[in-house]
């Protein structure tokens, strides 16, 4: 059903001048993605300030028949935030509700709304002496409720887990308009299903969620950081059980790349080094942290390296004896995505396989899609220690951006169907949204699928909550 008048009339009498955008031009920055890679078209935006708001809108749009779709921070890279070019749907801004409702210091937890940046969120803990771990590029603007819907990861799920892990409750507004009001801070709760997983990952298709209660950890007070150079992806994944049997939860960051991908930093970002004086095939960041001041970081990771070196699985390495070269290491890390864009249009893929399995599949992947488009520039990076690869191509050296877009199907067939053939999972953090809606069709395990509908049907019968997204 279309937006009608008596419905713009009760919302903008609920929610006000500042909570209701129509005006084509302050519409605009809600209906384009943070990468402008894909826009849409709205009837509205709408902007609540509290739950209560929130919940009467969407009772409002429901009983119109309306559909909306719920957005935060606009960073995600599906284009779930997006409505279609219909005109018709309807945005849900989370951005006004954006409150640190409470700081439960004894019970480590943290009570926030769904429009609280990440960034926020993480100075909130710190000032209470608390970290709150998750950690990504787009932390400045990204929202806690847009973590929550796309259970965000990060350069720190080794030890944290991701958002699924860091949440113990939540509030949500059913498609309805009906309030869940679960924000429970219990680390047990064996009382039925534990339904806040539903609607976390769930990319706002079954509600929307309007608060959580997170959990804190302790603050970091020791840190060590190296750069090392290995010979293979094999060798990573040897060093990293090596680095887990040694430090255990103190490993935090593991983050692999290829030489491709540093060589486009180098190329692209100024400023940036290469640690070493020699090229090497892969490249592993390696982070410890520890709530100690007095942890014995340093010399473990040493010894670990030592060892390394002994047994051929490092060649080179570098440990940072300032903030600044901590800085600068991660640099390299962070700036792949942007250095990548410098050498025209790219084919990203957010992929996981078992961590066991992630040398054959660099291996046998590279080889196939060196077959099937020679000297395609595969810029291969990601978090080793959840088996999670950002497996991204560039077209070859010279090739027409026209003649490698029109390849693209046919590449990121090749890299679904060796992820698939290892039980991996097509995509790790990014989620679905409208980029990949229709080729999990093809991969994901058709009970699940049949499963995922019920829900959905259960949940939001008139299929009102962010249409054409995941499903
Ligand atoms: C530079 C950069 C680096 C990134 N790095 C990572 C990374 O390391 N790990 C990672 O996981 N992601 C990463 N991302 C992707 C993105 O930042 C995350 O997906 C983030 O969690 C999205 O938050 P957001 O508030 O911007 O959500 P949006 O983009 O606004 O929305 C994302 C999805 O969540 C839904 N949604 C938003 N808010 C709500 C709500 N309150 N209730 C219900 N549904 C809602 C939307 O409908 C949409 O489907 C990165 C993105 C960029 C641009």
């Amino acid at each position: 059903m279309a937006v009608d008048n008596v419905l713009i009339e009760r919302l903008q009498a609920l929610l006000g001048e500042t909570g209701l955008i129509r005006d084509p031009q302050r519409m605009a920055p809600y209906l384009c993605d943070w990468r402008k890679a894909y826009r849409g078209r709205a009837a509205l935006v709408l902007r609540p300030a509290s739950t209560g708001e929130a919940a009467a809108a969407v009772r409002l749009c429901h009983e119109a028949g309306v559909p909306l779709v719920p957005q935060g921070g606009n960073t995600g890279l599906c284009g779930g935030s997006i409505p279609d070019d219909s005109g018709e749907q309807v945005v849900l801004s989370l951005s006004r509700m954006n409150r640190i409702r409470a700081l439960d210091v004894q019970n480590d937890t943290v009570t926030v709304e769904a429009g609280v940046i990440l960034a926020q969120l993480q100075a909130a803990a710190a000032e209470a002496g608390r970290l709150f771990p998750l950690s990504l590029g787009a932390e400045g603007s990204c929202t806690v409720g847009g973590n929550l819907a796309t259970n965000a990861g990060g350069t720190a799920v080794l030890r944290y887990g991701n958002m699924r892990e860091l949440t113990l409750g939540l509030e949500v507004v059913l498609p309805d308009g009906q309030v869940w009001n679960g924000l429970r801070g219990l680390r047990k709760d064996n009382t039925g299903y534990d339904l806040k997983q539903l609607f976390i990952g769930a990319e706002g298709t079954l509600g929307v969620i309007t608060a959580a209660v997170l959990k804190l950890y302790p603050a970091i007070r020791s840190r060590a950081t190296a750069w090392t150079a290995l010979p293979s992806a094999e060798a990573a994944v040897a060093l990293i059980g090596a680095l887990r049997a040694r430090c255990g939860d103190r490993l935090t960051g593991f983050e692999l790349m290829s030489r491709q991908s540093l060589e486009f930093v180098l190329r692209h970002l100024p400023g940036c080094s290469d640690p070493f004086a020699e090229p090497h095939p892969w490249y592993v960041l390696i982070e410890l942290s520890d709530p100690s001041a007095e942890a014995a970081l340093g010399e473990w990771l040493e010894a670990s390296l030592g060892e390394g070196f002994e047994s051929g699985l490092v060649r080179d390495a570098v440990i940072a004896t300032s903030e600044a070269q901590v800085a600068a290491l991660w640099a390299l890390r962070e700036g792949i995505s942007e250095a990548q864009n410098h050498e025209g249009p790219s084919l990203k893929h957010d992929i996981t396989v078992p961590i066991s399995l992630i040398p054959e599949f660099i291996a046998s992947t590279g080889a196939r899609l060196e077959q099937a488009l020679p000297g395609v520039r595969i810029v291969c990076y990601g978090h080793v220690g959840d088996g999670n690869l950002h497996y991204n191509l560039s077209k070859p050296p010279g090739m027409e951006d026209a003649a490698f877009k029109s390849r693209q199907p046919q590449l990121t067939t090749l890299v679904f169907d060796a992820t698939s053939a290892m039980h991996g999972s097509i995509s790790a953090e990014h989620g679905l949204g409208q980029a990949k809606r229709d080729a999990v069709r093809h991969y994901k395990d058709p009970v699940e699928q049949a499963l995922m509908r019920a829900l959905k049907h259960t949940l939001d019968p008139r299929g009102l909550m962010n249409p054409g997204k995941v499903l």
